[in-house]
């Protein structure tokens, strides 16, 4: 979600703030700002609701010149996204300016005290709480680092910050708690970021901060230390992807292509990880913990929005092929809900970004209890990721579209892969079907690409289906979970209103909703259970709703039931959510855009969720 970038080196800042807040833009955000230091030491702000595009052509550019600023994309939690509230954030007396990512918890307390001791607020947000708390230490101690930490260390929540002080002039700070944050190592220079897509232009090689890091930026380099003044030092580390990932490469837009990846993404999840002619599979970096795997008692799979729809599929492929208990649960609830964990429990971890808030305080509430984690994760070095006790990685690439789709694929790729490893030494599966899965897997790319070659159909249901104001989206099984996610697809980039169903809930109180207006996505393929879902599209058909049906190449019979038929390639039932889920994205993808919507930023969402 919210980024921030910060420069400190011999280049005027603003461009590069600019241009790197531009690469954020993806992640959703209400409003930006930017903050430099000029030539005469002081400190020059300008902040605006709305794009980074509408900032920067309001920006005096002649006025605007500096070799240290800091700039921010915000995603409002506290306070309505405007001006006013927009970051960089000064303190009273305009001093301390700061961007910030994440929540502060006890602002309330802090600023009443605060207001106590005379400071007055211009701002609704937590942020401006901290900034003069820092003036306030700083009054105190008039050390600017010593200011940062002693009010780092009285403020409980999450943050990334960066910040600067007229009164020392030649250094920026920056720290990090739950909000993740970098620091990219240039010729001279030095690039902060929450997002390595910020800094990449400029350099490859950064230091990822930790819980409880600070960075003291000048021109010459950095200093280390933890909130409470112990020197630390960490080793910097390779961004892992090329700058030609980040950018549409011809698409219109993020979420177009990376559905259209999704044959190399998804093979790029399972390459050199099983061997096609045992169908033996090996995930080198689940292999500390794979005893503890064999011997779990129960699985638990923990994740948010479409990463727990990743996490349900994972339910069906583990139980059914494993013969081991698993739950599900949103990690918000989880983390709250004082869940029954033991030792012999394995908590599965789901995130695309791996800094998912709730993800994040989920694996930490699991740990507590002494419980074997791993981490499905796409973003190396994330902090899930490295605070897991083993991970897969799922290998989709950068995904930039908010509404996720390739990394939902690659994270039921790596479930299913995790379950074939498991399935085959626990030997719940014979080693023929181990084999038929691995001959299969191998044709998956081509068969989603015969999907994408084929999405004008898809495309013209979407057309006929623009201006519904509501969709139901139904599914038995391992399908079951595709149709939550084609859901919630739907809401968030066209804001159409639609819920998933098990198909033969329906007639438990989602049927009182049909009728001629009201379009039903029923995911049909041909597996043991199609003749009860085609009584379900008959439940429909006589109440007048209208059909859309996914259906198998081969079956030749849907067309007596379906208005719309969206045809996939036939597979077995651990790859059919894979494939069924794709239509699904673009019936989304093309609804959007025949709305008018705006699709790679859709209102109110933030790419990773890195607020509770
Ligand atoms: N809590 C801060 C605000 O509402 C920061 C939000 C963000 O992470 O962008 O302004």
């Amino acid at each position: 979600m919210c980024g921030i970038v910060g420069y400190v080196g011999k280049r005027n800042s603003l461009p590069i703030i600019l241009d790197g807040l531009k690469r954020m833009e993806y992640r959703g955000y209400d409003s930006a700002g930017v903050s430099i230091i000029n030539s005469e030491n002081k400190i020059i702000n300008f902040k605006k609701a709305g794009k980074v595009d509408e900032m920067s052509k309001s920006i005096d550019k002649d006025i605007f010149s500096g070799n240290i600023g800091i700039g921010h994309t915000r995603w409002a939690t506290h306070g309505i996204p405007n001006d006013c509230n927009a970051h960089p954030h000064f303190d009273m007396d305009d001093n301390i300016v700061i961007v910030h990512n994440g929540i502060i918890e006890n602002y309330k307390q802090i600023k009443s005290k605060l207001a106590d001791e005379g400071y007055t607020f211009k701002t609704e947000t937590d942020t401006e709480v901290l900034a003069n708390l820092i003036n306030y230490y700083f009054k105190q101690t008039g050390e600017f680092e010593k200011a940062v930490r002693l009010a780092l260390t009285d403020v409980n929540g999450t943050y990334g910050i960066a910040c600067l002080c007229a009164s020392e002039p030649d250094k920026m700070i920056i720290a990090r708690n739950g909000s993740p944050l970098l620091i990219g190592i240039g010729n001279d220079e030095t690039i902060v970021s929450s997002d390595a897509s910020a800094v990449i232009n400029h350099t490859r090689n950064v230091v990822y901060l930790e819980e409880g890091d600070m960075a003291i930026i000048k021109e010459n380099g950095f200093k280390m230390k933890t909130i409470y003044d112990e020197r630390i030092f960490r080793e910097a580390k390779e961004i892992d992807f090329l700058i030609e990932s980040i950018e549409k490469g011809g698409y219109d837009h993020f979420m177009l292509k990376e559905i259209c990846e999704q044959p190399d993404s998804i093979q790029n999840t399972y390459r050199g990880r099983i061997n096609f002619d045992t169908g033996i599979t090996k995930l080198g970096g689940l292999e500390s913990v794979f005893d503890k795997m064999l011997n779990a008692k129960r699985f638990i799979i923990t994740a948010c929005g479409t990463a727990w729809h990743a996490g349900l599929v994972g339910e069906y492929m583990l139980e059914q092929y494993c013969k081991v208990p698993v739950e599900v649960e949103y990690a918000s609830e989880f983390r709250y809900r004082r869940p029954i964990i033991n030792p012999d429990d394995v908590v599965i971890l789901i995130s695309q970004s791996g800094e998912t808030a709730d993800t994040l305080a989920a694996l930490r509430e699991a740990k507590k209890y002494g419980a074997t984690t791993i981490g499905v994760v796409n973003v190396i070095g994330s902090t899930i990721a490295r605070e897991v006790d083993a991970g897969t990685y799922v290998h989709a690439g950068p995904e930039i579209g908010v509404a996720s789709t390739k990394a939902f694929t690659s994270q039921v790729m790596s479930l299913a892969l995790i379950t074939l490893m498991l399935a085959a030494e626990k030997k719940t599966i014979s080693k023929d079907s181990l084999k038929e899965i691995a001959t299969e897997l191998k044709s998956l790319p081509g068969k989603i690409q015969n999907m994408i070659d084929i999405r004008n159909e898809y495309k013209k249901v979407a057309e006929l289906f623009k201006d519904s104001r509501n969709f139901l989206y139904l599914g038995r099984g391992i399908n079951f979970p595709v149709a939550l996610e084609g859901a919630l697809k739907l809401k968030e980039i066209s804001y159409i209103h639609a819920e998933g169903y098990p198909a033969a809930e329906m007639k438990h109180g989602p049927i009182a909703l049909i009728d001629e207006n009201m379009p039903v996505v029923f995911i049909a393929p041909k597996d043991r259970i199609y003749e009860k879902v085609i009584s379900n599209i008959e439940e429909v058909r006589a109440r007048s709703g209208k059909i859309i049906v996914i259906a198998t190449d081969d079956d030749k019979d849907i067309g007596s039931y379906a208005d719309h038929i969206l045809r996939v390639p036939r597979s077995s039932a651990l790859f059919a959510p894979i494939l069924n889920v794709i239509p699904l994205q673009f019936l989304s993808y093309y609804m959007a855009v025949a709305r008018g919507c705006n699709v790679d930023q859709p209102r109110n969402l933030a790419k990773s969720v890195t607020v509770e």
